[in-house]
């Protein structure tokens, strides 16, 4: 049997009616006789409706293996730039804000393609999201982690499971954020953490990009591209929103920090690759990154920034 799998079972609880489960001629059954299938190691407790399914072709994999090299190029430079800017919401890597690094069990929520999910430090990463073709790819290509199809409304976990949720650009694809933040605060322990970033509403950059992407009916052109990929369950947060969504929740203890201001030039050089052939791209982006990042730490300047980012502490 796989580990990574093997581990799992111990926190692994109907989604159902929270009954134990057991695992039988490769199935899970619950004891009030609810089946769920496990595929490659990957257990399936959801199944995906037909317009997430196309959706779902629309992660970083299948987009990357559509746009020309140069804009792959253009893409990996902004990456590398956010990664030294200690963006783990981009590059997916939250392994420093772990509390403990001794045995740690972090649920990735949301996790896409597991790219985020394999970059996690964890003793026990374990990714879920909605797919079940993308999770087996995963699970194939991260076999030290766990991946789960999943409903973040009706978590297939015990309560007090985890040490840390990461919910990256997670809660602003689901109808019912507040239902997804209540399911994190039961799974996790006491003093475990949730991470998350969602957009906000009022980033000019992100108001026009999506005014744009609308108007000029860009899915058609750029149907697979990740950033712009609106669902058909899209939102985005005002500042009163998002605070709104964490009051009303379960946690008694949360900060929520405006982050980053500009995303521009990201976007520019994948439309126009040739931008990164200007001298010295590489230090703009990173110098307007830092001074964004200052600017939105001064009200009212908060209310532009390009995301909220959520600590809360079970
Ligand atoms: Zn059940």
């Amino acid at each position: 049997m796989n580990k990574a799998f093997s581990k799992l079972l111990p926190i692994l609880t109907c989604p159902i009616c929270h009954k134990n489960l057991k695992l039988i001629n490769k199935n899970f059954v619950c004891t009030g006789n609810h089946k769920f299938s496990v595929k490659s190691y990957v257990p399936v407790f959801t199944k995906l409706n037909d317009y997430l399914e196309i959706e779902s072709n629309a992660w970083e994999e299948e987009w990357k293996s559509k746009i020309s090299k140069k804009a792959l190029k253009a893409y990996d430079i902004n990456m590398a730039v956010f990664k030294s800017l200690g963006y783990w919401e981009e590059s997916g890597n939250a392994s420093n804000l772990i509390p403990s690094k001794k045995d740690n069990i972090v649920l990735d929520l949301g996790c896409g393609n597991g790219v985020s999910t394999s970059k996690l430090k964890a003793t026990q990463a374990v990714g879920l999201d909605l797919s079940t073709k993308q999770l087996v790819k995963s699970k194939n290509k991260y076999p030290n982690c766990s991946f789960i199809v999943g409903d973040a409304r009706k978590l297939p976990f015990k309560d007090s499971s985890f040490d840390m949720v990461v919910a990256i650009n997670m809660l602003h694809h689901v109808k019912n954020p507040q239902v997804v933040i209540k399911e994190c605060y039961r799974v996790l322990k006491s003093g475990g953490r949730l991470l998350t970033v969602d957009p906000n509403l009022y980033n000019p950059i992100g108001f026009i990009g999506r005014g744009m992407y609308k108007l000029l009916r860009l899915k058609k052109i750029f149907p697979t591209f990740p950033q712009f990929a609106l669902g058909e369950d899209e939102y985005q947060f005002s500042k009163k929103n998002y605070y709104n969504l964490f009051t009303k929740s379960p946690f008694k203890n949360f900060t929520i920090r405006p982050h980053r201001l500009e995303r521009i030039f990201f976007f520019a050089s994948i439309l126009i690759p040739s931008l990164i052939m200007f001298p010295f791209y590489k230090n703009i982006i990173y110098i307007l990154s830092r001074m964004g990042e200052g600017l939105v730490k001064i009200p009212p300047l908060d209310n532009i920034c390009y995301f909220w980012k959520c600590e809360a502490i079970r």
